[in-house]
């Protein structure tokens, strides 16, 4: 008989829904139909059913080739080159659960590499912003039950956080929110008319990489000062219009994304956009959140700091003490300086969205790539090793986008003899003792 599993959680977007239905076949080993889910996360459960999906890791031959080898033989080489390496970069983690994150610590430390997560090209701007000024910032529960006024600002989550509004933000109907969409303002803060702009009451169509000015814009029309007729391609009377809006409501919600962390700018649009939910607070409450991408990669954040007092850009190689400054020791600037002499990539695809200079200068170094799934990371890797899929076919704790951590479960059997992340990482180190002793 097949079986539903409930309250699945979905290892895809940082909305991290566990009100996932799957059904799975009477062995376990198939995904049926996936409920409640949108059409990522749909597709993300039927393709761990993918028949081709790898069981034994691979290591790059003299001549260009892949070959498979044992788990044993892909653990050892891991383990040498750590040690080899003067300045080893372990990258990643946006989808791997806690303990897979919490396992590396160890391996990083003793290989003194430099310990890095996906928000070093994603929200690390937003992490300096906030260690300048403070996240004034609450959970989801409260935003679906209190907030009347929600801004989108550089974020587009009908396409990249597609359950986002229906579970959280727009339409449904919370305690003080009985209404729903009805009773809520949104305002789209975007160069593009996306489908979050479509469905927002008043579109700000800034011009791109202006965001900073209108930032200041509205924190200077709420400290009741004048402003220009037009500020970043939009009108002052619209400017009012938004301002009064915001003064207006009983709860303001700010979502910001990439389109403030990776414009001109970068962390002083966050910094400002802090600001300016300070400013509402004297006036009405008002919170603001960084709409974190994947699934877990508010993970990182707390594993770390909680190990090592740093949410990103970890350096361990003093051997005494952790040291982070991004810029000097973030993963692409290192790459780009062409301080690095191996690579791991885990639970990400560097080779897909890194910049190509960044991934031609890591790549003429050991490249190691741990994914369940090929990928360019997987492709042009020296070594390519299999782990069971985080959320699919092993359980664990991930951190939502709000840090509200949530129980994921296994929904499938595993591949045999595929290791988890975090039995990967303690193989790894267990060698690396051996190999040291
Ligand atoms: S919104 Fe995100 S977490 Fe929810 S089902 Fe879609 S991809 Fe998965």
């Amino acid at each position: 008989m097949p079986k539903l599993i409930t309250q699945v959680g979905c290892p895809y977007c940082g909305s991290s829904c566990d009100d996932i239905e799957v059904l799975v076949s009477d062995d376990g080993r198939k995904v049926l139909e996936v409920h409640n889910a949108c059409i990522i996360g749909n597709n993300l459960f039927h393709h761990a059913n993918d028949s081709t999906r790898p069981m034994l890791p691979r290591r790059r031959q003299p001549d260009g080739t892949m070959k498979e080898i044992s788990f044993e033989e892909a653990v050892d080489y891991t383990a040498k080159t750590l040690l080899a390496a003067k300045k080893p970069l372990i990258y990643g983690f946006g989808s791997t659960n806690c303990e897979g994150m919490s396992a590396v610590g160890r391996v990083a430390e003793k290989s003194g590499a430099i310990l890095d997560n996906c928000a070093s090209i994603c929200h690390g701007p937003s992490f300096l912003a906030i260690f300048d000024n403070g996240y004034p910032s609450c959970t989801l529960g409260e935003v679906k039950n209190r907030a009347d006024c929600v801004v989108f600002w550089g974020c587009n989550p009908m396409h990249a956080h597609p359950r986002h509004t229906s579970r959280y933000s727009i339409f449904p109907r919370g305690f003080f929110t009985g209404k729903g969409q009805m009773a809520r303002t949104i305002i789209s803060i975007d160069p593009r008319e996306t489908d979050t702009a479509k469905l927002a009451d008043i579109h700000y169509m800034l011009d791109q990489g202006h965001d900073y000015e209108l930032f200041d814009a509205f924190r200077t029309v709420l400290r009741g000062h004048d402003i220009p007729d037009m500020v970043a391609g939009c009108k002052k009377e619209d400017i009012l219009k938004g301002a009064e809006a915001m003064k207006k409501a009983r709860f303001v919600m700010i979502f910001f994304g990439m389109g403030c962390t990776h414009t001109d700018g970068r962390n002083h649009n966050i910094d400002i956009a802090i600001s300016l939910t300070r400013d509402l607070n004297t006036h009405t409450k008002a919170s603001i959140m960084a709409m974190r991408g994947h699934y877990n990669i508010a993970g990182p954040g707390q594993v770390w700091s909680w190990q090592f007092g740093f949410p990103y850009c970890i350096d361990l190689s003093k051997g005494t003490h952790a040291h982070m400054n991004p810029g000097e020791t973030s993963s692409i600037d290192l790459a780009m300086r062409d301080e690095i002499d191996c690579f791991v990539n885990v639970g990400t695809d560097a080779g897909a969205h890194w910049p190509i200079d960044a991934v031609r200068h890591v790549k003429k170094h050991p490249f190691i790539t741990i994914d369940p799934n090929f990928c360019m990371a997987s492709e042009i890797a020296d070594l390519h090793i299999p782990v069971r899929i985080a959320g699919v076919d092993e359980g664990g704790v991930v951190y939502r986008m709000d840090n509200v951590p949530i129980q994921f479960k296994a929904v499938l059997k595993g591949l045999s003899g595929v290791p988890s992340d975090e039995e990967l990482f303690d193989m790894i180190y267990e060698r690396m003792c051996v190999l040291t002793q």
